[in-house]
């Protein structure tokens, strides 16, 4: 029976929201003879691949975006000192224990300038966050990846045996990227007190608004632990939905600061991206919606996951780990050839996907795609 594209879409849009998979819809032939397209108005592609907050900044920070861009032919003037005495009242800290970042993506480079070299180690885990050890790698040093353990946190025990005095930098992404697990807290602080003098501790927080409360999990801004060595990093990427203005920041102590600032940019941090972290950290009201929002749209994930009897990694973040069941390139080709960009392959965790949190139209859209993928034989079993 053809139909037209239009009715086809219609019902394939229906299906995905009765949870209906394709194969109920093999009797229907496509008029023209093309694999469906997405039907959706949705602004093309669905971007699930960055981990960013698909909601956008608050309405809040949007009007002072659109107030400071007449500032445009300043440079920085007051707003590099402003944002950071506020980060310092956020974090009970003093200002000089706070260094700016072009995202934390530029702390991340700043941390590999200053505690790596030729002759030094950076540990990490592996999977995690993979932007350091490049960074690592161009400076010359040597890194460690250190396999997460069976139940998808940091192997501390194995960090630590692998880190000796040559290790400038061990770096804790926590939750993690890409898994959206978590390490405890109590056994990150035994760690950190057996790691050698040398070594400084970066953690990374990006992702810490997302967790929801757990005994297992404390910032180590919120509940600072009591050691030098350490510098914890934030971002304005993700809860405060500003990915696109690039504001990122560490929190150590002042002679760590120093070394890390040492290799800033002048007037690094735009004058507009400045002004929006400030109000964005003026909002709190906006911050908890986020959270709010995050937890429901990652239970409607888990929900759809477990409609379909697929596995997820119990996340949290703001995005999730998915095994699709299925061969993960054939995931990945369907879905990229249906609008729909999700994290691109990740090599130690090769059979699973990372999907980035979007808005409820935008998650219908991906799992109205995901049914018309072909049913696994691994499910059929
Ligand atoms: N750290 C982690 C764990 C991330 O996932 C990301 C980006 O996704 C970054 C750092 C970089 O963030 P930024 O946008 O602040 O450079």
């Amino acid at each position: 029976m053809p139909i037209s594209r239009r009715s086809l879409l219609r019902r394939l849009g229906a299906s995905a929201v009765a949870g209906v998979t394709a194969r109920s819809l093999s009797g229907v032939s496509l008029a023209e003879g093309q694999p469906p397209r997405s039907a959706s108005p949705l602004p093309h592609p669905i971007l699930l691949y960055r981990n960013e907050n698909a909601y956008g900044p608050s309405e809040k920070v949007i009007a002072v975006l659109r107030d400071v861009s007449s500032l445009s032919n300043r440079y920085p003037r007051t707003e590099y000192d402003s944002l950071l005495t506020k980060i310092a009242a956020l974090h009970a800290v003093k200002p000089e224990q706070i260094a700016l970042g072009c995202g934390t993506s530029e702390i991340l480079r700043l941390a590999a300038a200053a505690f790596l070299a030729p002759g030094k180690k950076l540990v990490q885990a592996s999977p995690t966050y993979p932007a350091l050890g490049r960074m690592a790698q161009s400076a010359g040093a040597e890194v460690v990846d250190v396999r997460i353990n069976k139940m998808y946190e940091h192997d501390l025990a194995t960090m630590l045996a692998r880190a000796g005095d040559s290790t400038g930098l061990v770096y804790l992404c926590n939750p993690n990227n890409p898994t959206g697990t978590l390490t405890p807290r109590k056994e990150m602080e035994a760690f950190i007190r057996q790691l050698p003098a040398s070594a400084t501790v970066l953690i990374d927080e990006a992702y810490h608004h997302f967790v929801s409360p757990n005994a297992n999990y404390a910032s180590f801004l919120d509940r600072p632990f009591d050691d030098p060595r350490v510098v914890v990093c934030r971002t304005f990427s993700k809860i405060y939905g500003l990915a696109g203005m690039r504001v990122g920041y560490a929190v150590a102590a002042p002679d760590l600061v120093r070394r890390l600032a040492a290799g800033r940019l002048p007037f690094g941090i735009s004058v507009i991206s400045a002004r929006a972290a400030d109000a964005a950290l003026d909002d709190a009201d906006y911050v908890r919606l986020a959270i709010r929002r995050n937890a429901d749209d990652r239970q409607e994930f888990m929900n759809q996951v477990n409609a379909r009897m697929l596995r997820a990694l119990d996340s949290h973040t703001n995005f999730v780990m998915l095994d699709p069941l299925r061969p993960v390139d054939m995931v990945l080709d369907h879905l990229k050839k249906n609008n729909v960009l999700v994290a691109p392959a990740i090599p130690a965790m090769d059979k699973y996907i990372r999907v980035s949190l979007g808005t409820p139209a935008e998650m219908e859209e991906f799992w109205r795609i995901w049914n018309l993928l072909p049913q696994s034989d691994k499910m059929a079993m």
